[in-house]
């Protein structure tokens, strides 16, 4: 097995230094392309020659978000292969759906399939081995934003409880040690999901108020993006019965 990473050029503060593109080589030149990334000719470019003469089989994407999904297609044309994800999305549209417990043949390499929703509801992570592959589930260095805290928190405790020595993600570097990773990752969001029930007990107001509280630390132009995840904290409180709602204000419930 051989991996090898092609930085996108879409640095960002959503994106980090920029989306990886992971090349997975079952050692005897079959290879699929993970998350090709937003359309840009040079970054296609540059994966076509490191693919070199090798055969492509597949284009796979983790999600359908635009940093990761919208080169799949054109892609996956340019090369003969199909494009490979879990369903449609804004500029991806699948020849091959996935489903949690797929498995995908990469030449001689089982390529393992586990749904994660979170951070997107078509979130896949994909296993070679113990290497897993995790797109926006876990990126390093940093938290991810997340769409449905419940089902996030599910989706990391499963990752946590499979044997895994590498994450390899859709931003940032390679971990080692996943199970630190996932159990800072687990520890933050639930420290997280403490401060924002601790804001709304406090009374502070609406959701915005909340996430200038919460987020008062983190600059103010990735605050559209805590919201979201604010946003999963409220309704995940809501369904845990700790919250209700007035109009737009959540308040909390006695214990
Ligand atoms: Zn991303």
């Amino acid at each position: 097995m051989r991996i090898e990473r092609v930085l996108a050029n879409n640095p960002g503060p959503y994106t980090g230094p920029g989306t990886n593109t992971w090349l997975l080589d079952d050692g005897t030149g079959s290879v699929v392309v993970i998350d090709p990334g937003p359309v840009d000719s040079r970054h296609a470019t540059a994966i076509v020659e490191l693919l070199g003469q090798r055969a492509p089989v597949a284009v796979l994407v983790t999600h359908t978000h635009p940093d990761h999904a919208p080169m799949a297609n054109p892609l996956a044309g340019e090369l003969g292969v199909p494009a490979v994800g879990h369903g449609p999305g804004p500029k991806f549209n699948p020849d091959v759906t996935l489903l949690d417990g797929s498995d995908m043949m990469v030449g001689r390499l089982r390529l393992e399939v586990i749904h994660t929703p979170g951070h997107s509801d078509d979130h896949l992570c994909f296993l070679a081995g113990a290497v897993a592959f995790t797109g926006d589930h876990i990126i390093g260095g940093s938290s991810v934003m997340v769409e449905d805290m419940g089902r996030y928190l599910a989706s990391l405790r499963r990752l946590r409880g499979l044997s895994l020595d590498r994450l390899l993600p859709g931003h940032g570097e390679e971990m080692g040690q996943p199970e630190a990773v996932i159990d800072w990752y687990l520890a933050h969001r639930l420290q997280r999901h403490q401060e924002v029930y601790q804001a709304v007990a406090a009374g502070v107001g609406t959701v915005a108020d909340v996430v200038a509280v919460v987020y008062a630390g983190v600059d103010r132009s990735l605050h559209p993006l805590a919201t979201r995840s604010v946003l999963a904290h409220l309704r995940l409180l809501f369904e845990e019965g700790r919250i209700a709602w007035d109009g737009e204000v959540p308040v909390a419930l006695p214990p």
